[in-house]
Parts: C-alpha cells; sequence; structure tokens
C-alpha cells in the first residue's frame, strides 16, 4: 500500500471523539473523524451537563478523576465562556438526613482544596430561613452548604470542537457510519457510508481510534469483527424538564433516601431540570427512552425537598442516555467507576486506540492522554495545546458575558434582550458572523417560532453540519422547548429545500 492518507481515523463524533480529532489535529497529524448520526447525538447531549468534579464520587474513593475534573473546570470555562459559565450548588441537609453534616463538610472541604480553584467561589453554609434559596423547599431544610461547579451546553461543547477540528484541517464526516476496518499491510483501510445518500467511499490510516461511546463494543464486534467483547458497562440516565420551579439562579443538590442524589437546575431560562437516574441499560443505546418508573422516581425524589410537589402534569419533556462505564466488576450502577481508560491494541501493526468511559468535564485530558499514545505509537508530533486555547466564538474573557450582550445588542439594536442573550450563550463572538448584514428584523429571515430564523438556521446548515430539525432544535439550539409540532413540519420542510450543505 501507499502511504496511508490520514495518520489518524476517528470512529464517534460524541465529545470524546471530537476533542481527540481537535486535538490531534492542532498538532498537525492529518486527521479523519466519522459520526454515523449528529455530532453529540449520542451521549454527549443527554448529560446533566455539569462541568463538576463530581461531589459524589468522593464516597467512592475516585480522587484522581475528581482532582483531574476539578481542575479543568476554570480550563474549559476560560477556554469556552459563551457554553459554560460557573454555578452555585445549594445542598440543603436537615438533622437524621443521607449523611451527617459533618461529612458533607468534609467532602466539600476536599472539593475546595483538591485542586484548580482560582476564580470560583469557595464552599459557604446557608441559613435556609433567611437565603431566598429556602424559599422554595419544605421547611424542615433550614440548613444548607452552597459550592461551585460549572455548568456546560454539551451538545455544544461537541460541536465547536468538531468545527474546531475541521478549521485545523481534519476531514470531518458527520452521518457517515463507519461500516467496516481491517488492517493491510499495517495500516487500516475503513469503509464509511453516508447515511442520507448510502455511498460508500474508503479511507487509510495509520492508526484508529474508537471513541463510539456506549457503541465501543459493537464496533470492535461488527465494524471490527473481533467478536464478543465486554468493556464497558451501559448505564441509563434519564431526565425530566419541568415548567420552572423556583426564580433563584443557584442548582440545587439533594440527597435520596436511597443514597443516590438528583439536581434541579434552572434551564433555558423557563424551565427547571431535574435528573439523573441511573440503571443498568441492555439493548441499543440508540432506543433509549425514559421509563415511566424513572418519571415516578424524579417526581417523588425532588418533591421531597420541594414544597410544591413536582408532578407528571409539569413535564414539558424528557431526555435519556446512556453512559458507557469502563466495567470494573461493581456491583450496583452507580458504583461503577466513573473514570476513564484508554487500552491501544496492535493488530498486525496497525495500532487500534479503544476509549472507554469519559465525562465532558475530562474530555480535554482524555484527548491529552489519547494523544500521548497515539504518539508513541505513530511517532509524536506538536505538543500539548488545548489548555489556554479557544473554543470557536468563546474568545472573550471569562467575566464578559455582559458586555457581549451589550456590544451584540448595540451592533443589532432590533434584536431584544433576550435573543441577543441567547445568541451570545450559544455563539460567543460568533453571533455577529451569524447575524453578519442584517439591518433590521426583516432580514432575519424566516420565523420558526420561539426567537429561531432563517438566519440561524442557515448559518447551522452552513458552518455546524445541521442537517435536520431535530439537529437545530435539540442539539445546536433548545429551541424545540418553544416550537409547536406546526412550527417544526415548517422548519423540516425549509431544511429539505436547502440542498446538501457543503461544510468542513
Ligand atoms: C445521564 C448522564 C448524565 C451525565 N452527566 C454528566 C455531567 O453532568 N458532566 C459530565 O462531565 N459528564 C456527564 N456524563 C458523562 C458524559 O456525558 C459521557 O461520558 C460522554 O458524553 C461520553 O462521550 P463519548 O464521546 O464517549 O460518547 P458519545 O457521545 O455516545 O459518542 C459516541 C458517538 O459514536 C457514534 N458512533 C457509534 N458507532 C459508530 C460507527 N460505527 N460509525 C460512526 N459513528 C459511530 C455515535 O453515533 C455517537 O455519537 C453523563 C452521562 C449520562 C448518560
Amino acid at each position: 500500500m501507499t502511504d496511508p492518507e490520514f495518520d489518524i481515523f476517528v470512529i464517534g463524533g460524541g465529545i470524546n471523539g471530537c476533542g481527540i480529532a481537535r486535538d490531534a489535529a492542532g498538532r498537525g497529524y492529518k486527521v479523519a473523524l466519522a459520526e454515523m448520526k449528529d455530532f453529540g447525538s449520542g451521549t454527549s447531549s443527554g448529560s446533566t451537563k455539569l462541568i463538576h468534579g463530581g461531589l459524589r464520587y468522593l464516597e467512592y474513593y475516585e480522587f484522581r478523576l475528581v482532582r483531574e475534573a476539578l481542575m479543568e473546570r476554570e480550563v474549559l470555562w476560560a477556554m469556552a465562556p459563551h457554553i459554560i459559565w460557573p454555578m452555585r450548588f445549594v445542598l440543603p441537609f436537615h438533622k437524621g438526613g443521607v449523611r451527617p453534616a459533618w461529612l458533607i463538610r468534609l467532602g466539600l472541604f476536599l472539593y475546595d482544596h483538591l485542586g484548580g480553584r482560582k476564580l470560583l467561589p469557595a464552599t459557604r453554609s446557608l441559613d435556609m430561613r433567611r437565603d431566598p434559596a429556602g424559599r422554595p423547599l419544605k421547611p424542615l431544610f433550614t440548613k444548607a452548604f452552597e459550592y461551585s461547579d460549572g455548568w456546560v451546553d454539551d451538545a455544544r461543547l461537541v460541536v465547536l470542537n468538531a468545527r474546531d477540528a475541521a478549521d485545523r484541517g481534519a476531514l470531518i464526516l458527520a452521518r457517515t457510519k463507519v461500516v467496516s476496518a481491517r488492517q493491510e499491510n499495517g495500516a487500516w483501510v475503513i469503509t464509511v457510508e453516508n447515511g442520507n445518500t448510502g455511498t460508500r467511499r474508503t479511507l487509510t490510516a495509520r492508526m484508529l481510534v474508537n471513541a463510539a461511546g456506549p457503541w465501543v463494543d459493537q464496533v470492535l464486534a461488527g465494524v471490527l469483527g473481533y467478536g464478543d467483547r465486554r468493556n464497558v458497562r451501559l448505564v441509563q440516565g434519564s431526565h425530566i424538564v419541568v415548567k420552572k420551579k423556583f426564580a433563584d439562579p443557584r442548582a440545587y443538590f439533594f440527597q435520596n433516601p436511597d443514597n443516590r442524589i438528583i439536581f434541579a437546575i434552572p434551564y433555558e431560562k423557563d424551565y427547571t431540570l431535574i435528573g439523573t437516574t441511573d440503571r443498568d441499560f441492555h439493548g441499543d443505546p440508540a432506543d433509549v427512552g425514559i421509563s415511566p418508573d424513572e418519571i415516578d422516581y424524579l417526581c417523588a425524589a425532588a418533591s421531597e425537598y420541594f414544597a410544591a410537589p413536582v408532578t407528571r402534569q409539569d413535564i414539558v419533556w424528557t431526555y435519556s442516555a446512556v453512559r458507557p462505564l469502563y466495567d470494573d466488576g461493581a456491583s450496583k450502577a452507580q458504583e461503577a467507576t466513573r473514570d476513564y481508560v484508554l487500552k491501544v491494541e496492535d493488530i498486525e501493526g496497525a495500532p487500534l486506540l479503544n476509549v472507554f468511559g469519559g465525562k465532558l468535564t475530562t474530555y480535554r485530558r482524555l484527548a491529552e492522554h489519547a494523544l500521548e499514545k497515539i504518539g508513541e505509537r505513530i511517532g509524536a508530533i506538536g505538543a500539548a495545546w488545548t489548555a489556554g486555547s479557544r473554543l470557536p466564538g468563546g474568545d472573550f474573557p471569562v467575566q464578559g458575558y455582559e458586555e457581549q450582550v451589550r456590544r451584540l445588542s448595540s451592533a443589532y439594536p432590533f434584536l431584544d434582550r433576550p435573543h441577543a442573550e441567547r445568541l451570545v450563550r450559544a455563539y460567543g463572538t460568533a453571533a455577529f458572523d451569524l447575524l453578519g448584514q442584517a439591518r433590521s428584523g426583516n432580514d432575519l429571515g424566516q420565523h420558526f417560532g420561539g426567537d429561531l430564523y432563517g438566519i440561524e438556521v442557515d448559518w447551522l446548515m452552513v458552518h455546524e453540519w445541521a442537517d435536520r430539525a431535530e439537529d437545530v432544535l435539540w442539539r445546536r439550539t433548545k429551541q424545540g422547548l418553544r416550537l409547536s409540532a406546526e412550527q417544526v413540519n415548517a422548519l423540516e420542510e425549509y431544511m429539505a429545500a436547502v440542498p446538501a450543505a457543503s461544510v468542513g
């Protein structure tokens, strides 16, 4: 065989695949990545959307993971201050509760001091009889701790990594499934199939990265033909979105009698996000959906705390995803390690890197570790560079959100304030490119509902691989919460009429 076209071929456009592709492209490797559906459509858009150390994991002595994740909070915030921002969490407790106050205090002391906290404020105690955070809760909860973590728009984090990888020269293929990969003379020959056209093509690479998330074992068995493998344990987590339960900008961390925890988080201005559940999953991760038991569980767990109960009638949306946890043989779903494991197999001279587990919060470090392993096998080029880098649109100071909204509003005075805020949150400084020469509301194009207009949809189709209404409504934005069924149809028709976008 002549020299392979690519150094690295990545299977899977979730956060881990896109993070690895971006890091590798930035170092100068020739990179290709294929995602069988939409970027982030697997596990990476179904998370609780926290950039967090994982307070709960301290109970399982996951100090390495918690420390790395804590350190990443401010690194990621600086990389993408539009889609990542600090959030304060209120952890109410009462005498005779699930964990004694001293244990929680100790956990939070470690959390504050394990590493990396420079700008995020430290833990403090709250008197819930006086603090506004106590108002929506039952009077039983007179005390609480308040601590720092971060919020992330998970689906946008994925697509911005894909965008940046492409801008740095990577070939990024959306809706393209890897159907087979085999070795030939020390290189990989990879066959991919376009999901829209059915067209197949073959690419060659020196190293293969299997970042298929919950499909990682399926790729080993089916695409690579290695027979049955059991490296990951699939654990389902579901969330409910309800009408806004409280006005406070802080989120809640609730402990449940079964030792689990759930979060109640301010969401998309008018809603509250509640989750997650944690239960073993069997089946195809693409078919995951919330069960009636999970709905009851989340409503009941939140109603233990809120004075006004959370009922099924309050629910406006639900979503579910499957965690691909490295199978360390732990007995309960919530006890399986949340840490990631990278394993290289050398097959007839063509190396394969498998990615097991991982969190959104640690994706950048996972990518750096992956690049170390890749460098050992195919030769290292470039140095680690992503700490201190900016994702597209994130080139403004971490405290600069208000200033960005002010700038955008004065450049485009016809935008109402919530619209300008949403565009800055989604696109950061790229909101100016998106709006371009627009001089009045008429230049925004067709109105689809919410504050979604043709100008944004066109931008997403050209720059962010949006191909269907659901990509726009549930991943690039959350305007799906605001559109009626008719409006969704109109968007579908509009997008179908546009010829396949030429991005990449
Ligand atoms: C309920 C829940 C809550 C979570 N909350 C948090 C949180 O708050 N904070 C945090 O840091 N982490 C959180 N996580 C963890 C985090 O979301 C995941 O670890 C992470 O998203 C996994 O990313 P991934 O890239 O490995 O997998 P995925 O996002 O699933 O990506 C894998 C991709 O591979 C593609 N693929 C599969 N097979 C093929 C093929 N043959 N060809 C081409 N493409 C293929 C799939 O379509 C998929 O898009 C949560 C996870 C869950 C489930």
